[in-house]
């Protein structure tokens, strides 16, 4: 046994920092004291230095083929997370008319709109769910018709719900929140004006943010907005206006080249698809698990249920029950989002199809204990 293998087989379906793959790890590992005969780890470059911006290009690149990014696209990295973001949207792309449209499907994109909401001039709810349990058809929603841009959350981390189809939002600049969906499925980049995610669910450690821009919608900037949040301004500089998160930068990268040998996005998202049906077959094939959302809005990414009494409501206790055994068999971080409580298993590229399988069986033998 090597100082890297672990005693139990753990799956981690934590919905972020996420799992990060095995080979990933080991690379890093390896690599760790010192990166391809310098004699140091990444983390002690220079930013600036060739070896940095070696691994910086790769990485880019590597994304870019791995998401078909068209060139009038720039790529950033940055730092802040997907919450920093909910601030740079604005900062960004509303000087226009100091306007935007918001859709509202869960948690993270009301809380896209409160901190936009500090920014803008005027900001417009044109659809919101209660319960977060579906995607309101966009022929009903109520945009303004004057907005900078329309944001949406594509894939809701707490509450499961993704969109079925991309929205056509015409002229205006769609948006996306893409943090817990990015690289899990094909996602067709010109349909959005950006795009943007925290690393931390499918692409690497936390830390790092990825922002996929369309070009002319760069030096939009509204005045005072601070450089680290301007996307003209680091895009202008390589990402590198101040120090790049670097070592998640080549965490990244390393993520980027795995996904690449796993046959790409298409690949993956078969695989990720194969896993979302096998849980929710389990879910709904059972006498005590349930899911809210509605089927076609149903996340292949997180997958939110809770555990029922006789009666057919979410029992807590049950609940609780569920994560301690399922924690002693090795499914660790099932539990729901501390907001709305529950299960909530993440299925991002990392979980191979073999935890699912092992996730099902044990639902199984639960509800035959305590169904
Ligand atoms: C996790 C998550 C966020 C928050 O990301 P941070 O990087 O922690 O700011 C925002 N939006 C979505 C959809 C998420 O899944």
């Amino acid at each position: 046994m090597s100082q890297f293998d672990i005693a139990q087989t753990i799956y981690n379906f934590s919905a972020g920092p996420g799992a990060l793959p095995k080979p990933v790890l080991r690379r890093a590992a390896a690599e760790m004291l010192d990166w391809h005969g310098t004699g140091m780890s990444v983390m002690e470059m220079s930013h600036r230095g060739k070896d940095f911006i070696a691994i910086a290009e790769a990485a880019e690149t590597r994304l870019r083929a791995l998401m078909d990014i068209p060139g009038d696209y720039r790529v950033l990295f940055l730092q802040g997370g997907a919450t920093g973001q909910f601030v740079a949207v604005p900062a960004n792309l509303s000087s226009a008319t100091g306007v935007a449209d918001y859709v509202i499907t869960g948690q993270w994109g009301q809380k896209a709109y409160n901190e936009a909401s500090k920014y803008l001039d005027r900001i417009n709810v044109a659809a919101k769910t209660n319960p977060h349990t579906y995607v309101p058809p966009p022929g009903e929603w109520n945009l303004s018709g004057s907005a900078g841009y329309v944001h949406i959350t594509l894939n809701e981390t707490v509450n499961g719900v993704v969109f079925e189809t991309i929205p056509d939002t015409g002229e205006v600049p769609l948006v996306a929140d893409v943090s817990s969906i990015i690289l899990s499925e094909p996602i067709d980049v010109t349909k959005f004006g950006a795009l943007y995610a925290g690393a931390q669910k499918n692409i690497g450690p936390a830390g790092l943010t990825v922002v996929i821009v369309r070009e002319d919608l760069l030096a939009r900037t509204r005045p005072r907005t601070p450089a680290v949040w301007d996307w003209y301004e680091m895009a202008k500089s390589g990402s590198m206006l101040n120090t790049p998160p670097t070592y998640a930068w080549y965490l990244a990268g390393l993520v980027f080249d795995w996904l690449a040998d796993q046959g790409g996005v298409t690949e993956i998202a078969k695989v990720n698809q194969r896993k979302a049906e096998k849980l929710y077959a389990a879910i709904d094939g059972s006498g005590i698990y349930a899911n809210p959302v509605a089927v076609p809005n149903r996340s292949r990414m997180n997958v939110v249920y809770s555990v029922t009494d006789a009666s057919g409501a979410a029992s807590p206790d049950l609940e609780k029950k569920f994560l301690a055994e399922a924690k002693d068999a090795g499914l660790v971080y099932l539990n729901g989002h501390r907001s709305v409580g529950g299960i909530r298993a993440s299925l991002y590229n990392a979980m191979p199809e073999s935890g699912v399988d092992a996730l099902v069986s044990f639902m199984k033998e639960f509800e035959n204990r305590h169904g």
